[in-house]
C-alpha cells in the first residue's frame, strides 16, 4: 500500500484496527425481518429488476427471495444501475447484508452489501471488521472491504509465525491478558464479542503501560543521576519581602507549595515540578517568592511567559512587588529592540548583575547565557515538553564546556512549570509523568464566584445595558472575539465591526482595541491604557487569553462563544473575578447551536471549577485534540486506548510499571528482556528518552 495511506508496513496494517465489528454469523429468513433490526443478512436470489420514479427520485428495485418470502433491495444512484444489474444477475445465489427499513408498507434494504454466496464462508465470517477509510484511500480505490482482504491475507500468511510477546509472562498471568499475537488477531477477527473485548483490553493496557514505563524509567534515571543546586537557606531577600513587601497574607495553599519547593530545592536533586492552580489562585506570587530563595543562595532566576503581553505584565508586577529591595530585574522579549539595549541585558546576565530575567521564548536563544542560573519558572505552558525543558539545562552554570550531554556533566537549574489549565489526573500521568505535582486548591479570600450567563447575539440591547451599569460603578469590561488562523480575515472583520458598534453605542466612553496583528508597541500602548483605567472597554482577540491581570475589570463578554473550547472559555473567564467585586462572564452565541455546544455553554454556566471543566473538555474532545499533545511528551501513539475513558487502566498501567522498575532496576532480568527491547524500539521512533539534550 502507498505511504500516503499511512500504512507502509505489515506492522502498520496489523495495527490498523477496525472501528467496529458487525455480527455476520447469523442468517435471517425474509419473513423474520422487521424495521427495527440494526443489520441483517439474508441468502437468496434476485427475481427481477424494476426502475421507478423520475429525476432525483429515480430508483432501482430488485425483488429478492430466499424461498420464504420476498423483499426489495433498493438503489438511488442512477449512474450505478447498469453496473448493479450486470453484477448481480437474477437467478444467482447471493448473500445480502444491510439495514431493513419500512417503505410504503414493505420492508426493503437500501444500498445493501452483496457477495456471491459461494465466495463467502458464512460460518467462518463471524464478526466482520469495518475499517475507517479516508477520502484519500477512497480515491485510491480502497474501501473497508479491500482493507479487510489485506488483513485477512496477512493473518493467513502469519499462521504459525510467532509474534514475540512484549509483556513478561507474570504480568500476563496476573492480569489474565490474552497473548499479544492473539489480541492482534482478535482485534480484527474475533470469534466472539467476548474475544473482542479481551483483545481490546490487552491492547489498551499495552499502549498505556509502555508510555508509563518509558516516562517512569526516565524519571527514575534522572532522579539517580541528576544533581541539583542546593538552595540551603532562606535569606534576607525572602524574609524582607515576606515581612515588608507582601501586601496580603499568603493562602494556606500558597504556603504549602512554597514549602514543597523549598524542600525540593534543598535536596541536592533537580526540582521538576508542575504547579497547578486555577486562574487567579496566585501562582505569580509563589513564583516570585521561590525565585527570591534562589537569589538568597546567590543564584539567578528566570521566568518564561508564553506571550509578550504577559511577560511585560509579569515584569511590571515584579518591579512593583520588589519595590525597595536590592534586586535587579530585566525584561527580554522579541520586542526589546536595539543592539545596545540587548547587549546591556546579555552582559548583565552573564556577569550576574541582573538577578531575575523575565521574558518570552527569546530567553532560550543560544546567546542568552547566565552567570549562575539556578531556577527557571515556565508560566502557563504546560505544553512545554520534556525535550524543550531539557534545552534549559544547558543554561546551567556547569554546562559551559560540557559537550557530551550526559546527565553527569550538567547541574541543571531547578524547573517550575506553572499552569492554570487544570490537567485531569489521568492525562497528567500520561503526559507529564516525570514531573512532581503541586496544587494550589484555594483562592485568595474575598473572591466572589463569577456569575456566568448565556446571551443570544440578537439581544445586544440588554447586554449593553448590563455593561453600562458595571462601567457606571467604575468597573471595566473585556469584549473578546475568536481568532483562528483559517478565518483570520473574517475574524478580524468581526472584531472591527464589533469595535465600531461599541464606539457607536457608547460614544461617551473610551475603548481600547488589541489583536495579534498589531505591532507590539501599539498593542502594549493600548493594553496599558486599559490597565491604567484610562479606557473602560477592551475589545480584543484571544491574545489576552492567559495571565492578564486587571483586577478592576469585572465583566468578560465572549462573542461567538460557540467557537471556543471549554478550556479557552475557562481561561478567558479567569481574566475577571480578580478583585473583590462581583464579576460576570457573558457568553454570547448565535441562535442555532449544536447539542454539544449547548452542553458546553451549560457547563460554563453551571460551574467555575477548573477541574470539572477540564474533565468535561477531555470527554468532549478526546486527548488527541488537546493542542500540542505530540510535542508535550505523549511518547507513543495511542491507537485504541483513550485517557479520558480509560482512566482506571492508566492507573493500573502506572502501578505495574512502577512495580517492574522496583524489581528490575538494572533492566537485566531475563523475563523482562523482550519488554525492554520493545520499549527501546518504540522509543526509537518517538521520543528518545536517553538523549536529554
Ligand atoms: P494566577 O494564579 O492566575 O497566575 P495571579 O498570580 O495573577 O494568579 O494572582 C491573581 C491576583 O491575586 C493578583 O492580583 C495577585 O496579586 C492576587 N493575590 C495573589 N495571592 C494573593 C493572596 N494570598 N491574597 C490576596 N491576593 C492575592
Ligand atoms: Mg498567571
Amino acid at each position: 500500500m502507498e505511504s500516503e495511506l499511512g500504512i507502509t508496513t505489515f506492522r502498520g496494517l496489523l495495527y490498523y484496527f477496525p472501528y467496529k465489528h458487525i455480527d455476520r454469523s447469523r442468517l435471517y429468513h425474509i419473513h423474520e425481518l422487521t424495521a427495527d433490526m440494526p443489520f441483517v443478512q439474508i441468502k437468496g436470489e434476485i427475481l427481477s429488476f424494476e426502475e421507478e420514479g423520475v429525476g432525483r427520485k429515480r430508483r432501482l428495485i430488485a425483488h429478492f427471495t430466499d424461498g420464504h418470502g420476498v423483499t426489495d433491495l433498493v438503489w438511488f444512484q442512477a449512474t450505478t444501475f447498469k453496473w448493479i444489474k450486470r453484477s448481480y444477475p437474477a437467478g444467482k445465489q447471493f448473500i445480502v447484508f444491510g439495514r431493513p427499513t419500512l417503505f410504503n408498507g414493505r420492508i426493503n434494504i437500501a444500498h445493501p452489501d452483496i457477495d456471491p454466496a459461494d465466495e463467502l464462508q458464512l460460518g467462518a465470517m463471524g464478526l466482520q471488521p469495518y475499517y475507517n477509510t479516508t477520502e484519500k484511500m477512497k480515491r485510491g480505490g480502497l474501501n473497508s472491504r479491500s482493507i479487510e482482504r489485506f488483513t485477512r491475507t496477512l493473518f493467513e500468511r502469519l499462521q504459525g509465525e510467532v509474534m514475540p510477546e512484549t509483556l513478561p509472562q507474570s504480568i500476563i498471568d496476573r492480569l489474565l491478558l490474552v497473548p499479544l499475537a492473539q489480541s492482534l488477531h482478535d482485534l480484527h477477527y474475533p470469534a466472539t464479542a467476548d474475544a473482542l473485548r479481551r483483545a481490546t483490553y490487552r491492547q489498551k493496557f499495552e499502549e498505556l503501560f509502555f508510555i508509563q514505563l518509558g516516562i517512569l524509567r526516565y524519571a527514575r534515571q534522572r532522579q539517580q543521576q541528576v544533581f541539583g543546586h542546593v538552595f540551603s537557606h532562606v535569606g534576607n531577600l525572602f524574609n524582607t519581602f515576606y515581612q515588608h513587601n507582601l501586601p496580603f497574607s499568603l493562602t494556606e495553599a500558597q504556603k504549602r507549595v512554597i514549602r514543597e519547593m523549598r524542600h525540593d530545592m534543598g535536596s541536592g536533586k533537580q526540582m521538576n515540578r508542575l504547579l497547578q492552580g486555577d486562574v487567579g489562585s496566585g501562582k505569580t506570587l509563589v513564583a516570585l517568592m521561590t525565585m527570591l530563595i534562589a537569589l538568597d543562595n546567590d543564584y539567578q532566576a528566570c521566568l518564561m511567559a508564553p506571550t509578550e503581553i504577559l511577560a511585560e505584565q509579569h515584569y511590571a508586577t515584579f518591579c512593583e512587588f520588589l519595590n525597595g529591595l536590592p534586586v535587579k530585574v530585566a525584561l527580554l522579549t522579541g520586542a526589546v529592540k536595539g543592539k545596545k539595549k540587548r547587549t546591556a541585558i546579555l552582559d548583565g546576565l552573564s556577569s550576574g548583575d541582573i538577578q531575575i530575567l523575565i521574558g518570552t521564548h527569546a530567553v532560550l536563544e543560544d546567546n542568552v547565557a547566565f552567570h549562575r542560573l539556578g531556577l527557571v519558572v515556565i508560566d502557563e505552558q504546560h505544553r512545554f515538553g520534556v525535550a524543550q525543558r531539557a534545552r534549559l539545562w544547558k543554561k546551567g552554570p556547569q554546562a559551559q564546556g560540557a559537550q557530551t550531554g550526559t546527565f553527569a556533566d550538567i547541574t541543571p537549574p531547578h524547573v517550575l512549570v506553572m499552569t492554570a489549565t487544570p490537567i485531569p489526573r489521568t492525562l497528567a500521568m500520561t503526559l507529564y509523568g516525570d514531573l512532581d505535582v503541586s496544587i494550589i486548591d484555594e483562592l485568595p479570600p474575598g473572591r466572589k464566584p463569577i456569575e456566568t450567563r448565556h446571551f443570544w447575539q440578537e439581544r445586544s440591547e440588554s447586554l449593553y445595558r448590563g455593561m453600562r451599569a458595571e462601567i457606571a460603578k467604575g468597573r471595566q469590561v473585556y469584549v473578546v472575539y475568536p481568532l483562528i488562523q483559517e478565518s483570520e480575515k473574517m475574524d478580524l472583520q468581526d472584531l472591527e465591526n464589533g469595535y465600531q458598534e461599541l464606539c457607536h453605542v457608547f460614544p461617551d466612553l473610551t475603548i481600547s482595541k488589541v489583536h495579534g496583528k498589531m505591532k507590539s508597541a501599539e498593542k502594549d500602548a493600548e493594553m496599558e491604557r486599559f490597565v491604567s483605567g484610562e479606557t473602560q472597554i477592551l475589545v480584543a482577540t484571544t491574545v489576552i487569553e492567559v495571565g492578564v491581570n486587571v483586577p478592576n475589570a469585572s465583566v468578560m463578554v465572549i462573542m461567538n462563544a460557540e467557537r471556543f473550547g471549554l478550556a479557552q472559555l475557562h481561561q478567558l473567564r479567569g481574566r475577571v473575578g480578580r478583585g473583590a467585586e462581583q464579576s460576570y462572564c457573558i457568553l454570547v452565541t448565535k441562535y442555532n447551536l449544536s447539542q454539544e455546544t449547548k452542553q458546553r455553554i451549560q457547563i460554563m454556566c453551571d460551574t467555575t471549577d477548573g477541574f470539572e471543566i477540564a474533565e468535561a473538555d477531555l470527554r468532549f474532545r478526546g486527548p488527541g485534540d488537546l493542542e500540542g499533545t505530540q510535542q508535550s511528551g505523549m511518547a507513543f501513539d495511542l491507537h485504541i486506548a483513550n485517557v479520558a475513558r480509560d482512566g482506571q487502566l492508566v492507573q493500573l498501567a502506572r502501578d505495574i510499571a512502577n512495580e517492574i522498575l522496583d524489581n528490575d532496576p538494572g533492566q537485566n532480568l531475563p523475563e523482562n528482556a523482550q519488554m525492554w527491547r520493545h520499549l527501546k524500539e518504540l522509543a526509537r521512533d518517538n521520543v528518545d528518552w536517553s538523549n536529554i539534550s
